[in-house]
C-alpha cells in the first residue's frame, strides 16, 4: 500500500494537543509568583530585618536580649527602652508611645566581624550558635505552598466537571457505552424482517457461547453489515442484538468520525477498539457507515483525506483483533454500492444482512408492535391499514400510527379509530389537508371530472389496482385532488398488459377533461410525467417493445436502496434514442385513445360519479364501485365505514 497508509497508525497527534498544555503553563507561572509572594510575606511578617549596623547599635546600648548566631544570619529578640536614643526605629517608637518598652524579633545578615563574640559577652547577651535547618526551611517555603496549590487545582477541576474532563481528554472516543443489557430493545420489538432477525440470531449466539464455536475451530464473523432503505429498522435491529445478547453496546455514527481535525479520526478508531477489548464480549455499532467507508481515492480535498485515514485505521483495527475474542462489529448503511471494496472482503464485513422494506404481513406486524401501548378501538383493522400502505417503511408506519394517536387526542377520544388511522395514512402519503386552498366551483368541477376519469379508466382496466378512495380535498404541495389506488396484495412482477393498463389509468384524468370539456388544463402534468417514465422503462429496461427488441439501455439514476422517480441514464446511441422516443409516443398515444374510448362509453357514469363526488368531496372504494354497478375487486374489504 502507499506511504500514507503506513502513517496513519503511528501518526503523532501534534497541534491538536496544544490546548491541553497552554493552560497548565499559565497556571504554573501564576503558582510560582504566588510562592514568591508567600515567602516574602512569611519572612517579613513576624521578623524584622535590620541592617547590621543597627544591630550593633542595639548591642552597644544593651538592648539585645538573646540571639542565635548561624553561619550567615543572626536573629533574636531586641527590647528597646523608652527615651533611649538608640536608633532611627527608637525615635519613631518614642513618638508613638513613650512609656512603653518595645520588643521585637529581628534578623540581620551576618557580616564578617571577628569581635562579635567578645561584644556579645560584654553586654551579657544569651547567645547560641545554630546550624541552619534547611529541611524546615524547604518544607515551609516550597512544599507547603505547592501542596496548597495542588489542592486548589483538584478542587477547581472537580468543580469544572465534564468541561475540565473534555479539556484533558481531547481526541478520546466519543462512543457512548450503554451499560449492560440497557439498550432495552429485543427482537420482539422489531417486526417484519424475519430473515434479518434469523441471521442476527446467530450473532447473538456467538456472543453468548463463544466457546462452542472455538471448540470446533469455527471463526465467528468479525463484522456484519446491515443494508437496506432508510427507516426499515437497521439501527433498531443492532440495538436489539445487543439487548438479546446482554452485552455492552458501543454506538457511533459514521459522521462522528469525519471531523476536520486531521488525525483525530484515526485516533478515535484506535481508542474505541482499545476500550472495546477491555469490555469483550461486546458490540461496536457504526451507523451510516458510508460516511467513512466510501470508496477511497475517488474524491479529493481535506475532508476526504481525513476520511480515508479513518477508514484505513478502521481496516487496520479490524485485521488487528483476532476472531473469537468477542467483539462483533455491526454497521448499517443504505448505500452499500459506494462502500470501499476492502471493507467488504472476508475478515472484515464479511456478512451482509439485507433489511428490506416490509411486505404486507410485515407491515401488519410492525403496526401491531407499535400499537402495543396505544389504545385502539375494537373496529380497527390493522390488516386493512397494512394493505393501504405499500412501500411504507417501519419508520413511516410508526409515524402514521403516531399521527393517528394525535388525531384521536385532538377529538378527545379515548381510543384510536379506524378513521383516524386512514386519515393519518393519507396525511403521510399526500400531505396534510389544505383547508385554506379554496377552489372556485368551476375548478372544483374540473378536478372532480379529472379524478373520476382516473378512477373509471382504472376500474375498467383489469390490470389496475382497485380504487380505494377519490378525493377533491386539496392536500400537500401540489395535489388539488387525488385518486388513491392500492394493491390488494404484494406484487413483485408486472406483466406487459398490466403496465399498459397502468399507463392508461394515469392518462384517464386527462382523457376525462378532453371528453367533458373538449379542452385540457395544466392539471395533468404529474400524470404525464409518470406515464412517460413508465413507458420509457418498458421500452429501455424491460425489453417490451417490438421495434427495439431486447437490448437493455440505461442505468437507474438512484442507488439501489433509495427510492427515486424511476428515471435513468441513457446508455444508447442517438439513433436508438430517436427510436425510443417514437416508441414511447406510440405507447402513450394508444393508451390515451383507449382511455378516451372507455370514458365515451361510460359517459353517463362519469357524470353520475362526478356529481356524487362534488356533493361529498370524497368517495371511498365501495361507494364508487356501487355507483358504477360493479363488484369491488377481491380482497379489498367491502364493509368499510363510509367517509362523509
Ligand atoms: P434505519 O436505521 O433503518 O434508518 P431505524 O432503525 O432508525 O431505521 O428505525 C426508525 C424507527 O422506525 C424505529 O425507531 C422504529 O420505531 C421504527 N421501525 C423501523 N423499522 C421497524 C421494524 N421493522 N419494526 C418495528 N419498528 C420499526
Ligand atoms: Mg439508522
Ligand atoms: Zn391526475
Amino acid at each position: 500500500m502507499n506511504g500514507r497508509n503506513d502513517n496513519t497508525g503511528r501518526r503523532k497527534p501534534s497541534k491538536d494537543y496544544r490546548p491541553q498544555w497552554r493552560f497548565p503553563f499559565a497556571y504554573f507561572l501564576i503558582a510560582f509568583a504566588l510562592i514568591l509572594i508567600w515567602q516574602a510575606v512569611f519572612s517579613h511578617l513576624t521578623v524584622k530585618t535590620i541592617p547590621y549596623s543597627e544591630f550593633k547599635e542595639h548591642l552597644r546600648s544593651n538592648e539585645v536580649v538573646e540571639c542565635r548566631v548561624s553561619k550567615d544570619e543572626i536573629n533574636g529578640k531586641i527590647m528597646t527602652r523608652p527615651g533611649d536614643g538608640g536608633g532611627s526605629d527608637a525615635a519613631v517608637q518614642s513618638a508613638e508611645g513613650a512609656a512603653e518598652e518595645n520588643e521585637f524579633m529581628f534578623r540581620t545578615v551576618r557580616v564578617d566581624d571577628p569581635d562579635l563574640t567578645k561584644q556579645l559577652e560584654e553586654s551579657n547577651v544569651k547567645y547560641i550558635g545554630v546550624k541552619p535547618d534547611y529541611l524546615m526551611q524547604f518544607l515551609f517555603a516550597w512544599i507547603l505552598p505547592i501542596g496548597l496549590i495542588v489542592l486548589l487545582w483538584v478542587l477547581i477541576s472537580k468543580k469544572m466537571g465534564s468541561a475540565g474532563q473534555s479539556m484533558l481528554s481531547f481526541g478520546k472516543s466519543k462512543a457512548r457505552l450503554v451499560p449492560d443489557k440497557s439498550t432495552g430493545v429485543v427482537f420482539n420489538d422489531v417486526a417484519g424482517c424475519d430473515e434479518a432477525k434469523y441471521e442476527l440470531q446467530e450473532v447473538v449466539d456467538f456472543l453468548q457461547n463463544p466457546n462452542r464455536y472455538k471448540s470446533v475451530g469455527a471463526k465467528t464473523p468479525k463484522g456484519v453489515l446491515l443494508v437496506g432503505p432508510p427507516g426499515t429498522g437497521k439501527t433498531l435491529l443492532a440495538r436489539a442484538v445487543a439487548g438479546e445478547a446482554g452485552v455492552p453496546f458501543y454506538s457511533l455514527s459514521g459522521s462522528d468520525f469525519v471531523e476536520m481535525f486531521v488525525g483525530v479520526g484515526a485516533a478515535r478508531v484506535r481508542d474505541l477498539f482499545q476500550q472495546a477489548k477491555g469490555q469483550a464480549p461486546c458490540i461496536i455499532f457504526i451507523d451510516e457507515l458510508d460516511a467513512i467507508g466510501r470508496q477511497r481515492g475517488v474524491h479529493v480535498g481535506a475532508v476526504n483525506d481525513e476520511r480515508e485515514q479513518t477508514l484505513n485505521q478502521l481496516l487496520a483495527e479490524m485485521d488487528g483483533f483476532a476472531a473469537n475474542i468477542g467483539i462483533i462489529l455491526l454497521a448499517a448503511t443504505n448505500r452499500p454500492d459506494v462502500l470501499d471494496r476492502a471493507l467488504l472482503r472476508p475478515g472484515r464485513f464479511d456478512r451482509q444482512v439485507v433489511v428490506d422494506a416490509p411486505d404486507i404481513d410485515g407491515r401488519e406486524a410492525i403496526l401491531k408492535v407499535h400499537a402495543r401501548e396505544k389504545p385502539l378501538s375494537d373496529e380497527v383493522d390493522l390488516r386493512r391499514i397494512a394493505q393501504a400502505t405499500p412501500g411504507f417503511s417501519g419508520a413511516d408506519l410508526a409515524n402514521a400510527l403516531n399521527e393517528a394517536a394525535l388525531l384521536a387526542a385532538r377529538r378527545h377520544a379515548k381510543a384510536i379509530s379506524q378513521k383516524d388511522l386512514e386519515e393519518a395514512v393519507e396525511k403521510v402519503v399526500a400531505g396534510p389537508e389544505r383547508k385554506s386552498r379554496r377552489l372556485s366551483e368551476q375548478e372544483k368541477q374540473r378536478v372532480a371530472f379529472h379524478e373520476v376519469g382516473h378512477a373509471l379508466v382504472s376500474a375498467y382496466s383489469k390490470g389496475c389496482d382497485p380504487v380505494h378512495k377519490i378525493s377533491i380535498v386539496p392536500r400537500g404541495r401540489a395535489a388539488l385532488g387525488y385518486t388513491y389506488q392500492m394493491p390488494a396484495d404484494n406484487q413483485y412482477l408486472l406483466t406487459h398488459s398490466e403496465l399498459l393498463d397502468r399507463i392508461r389509468g394515469m392518462l384517464g384524468g386527462r382523457a376525462a377533461e378532453q371528453t367533458q370539456y373538449g379542452e385540457v388544463t395544466t392539471g395533468a402534468e404529474n400524470d404525464l410525467e409518470r406515464a412517460t417514465i413508465l413507458a420509457r422503462q418498458m421500452v429501455c429496461l424491460y425489453g417490451m417493445s417490438e421495434t427495439l427488441g431486447l437490448a437493455h439501455g440505461g442505468k437507474p439514476n438512484t442507488p439501489t436502496f433509495l427510492q427515486g422517480d424511476g428515471s435513468f441514464y441513457r446508455d444508447f446511441s442517438d439513433e436508438t434514442a430517436r427510436e425510443v422516443d417514437k416508441e414511447v409516443k406510440v405507447i402513450l398515444e394508444k393508451a390515451y385513445l383507449e382511455a378516451k374510448e372507455i370514458l365515451e362509453q361510460h359517459k353517463d357514469q362519469l357524470e353520475k360519479v362526478t356529481g356524487e363526488l362534488l356533493r361529498r368531496e370524497t368517495l371511498d372504494g365501495p361507494a364508487f364501485y356501487s355507483l358504477i354497478g360493479r363488484q369491488m375487486p377481491k380482497e379489498a374489504p367491502a364493509a368499510a365505514p363510509p367517509i362523509s
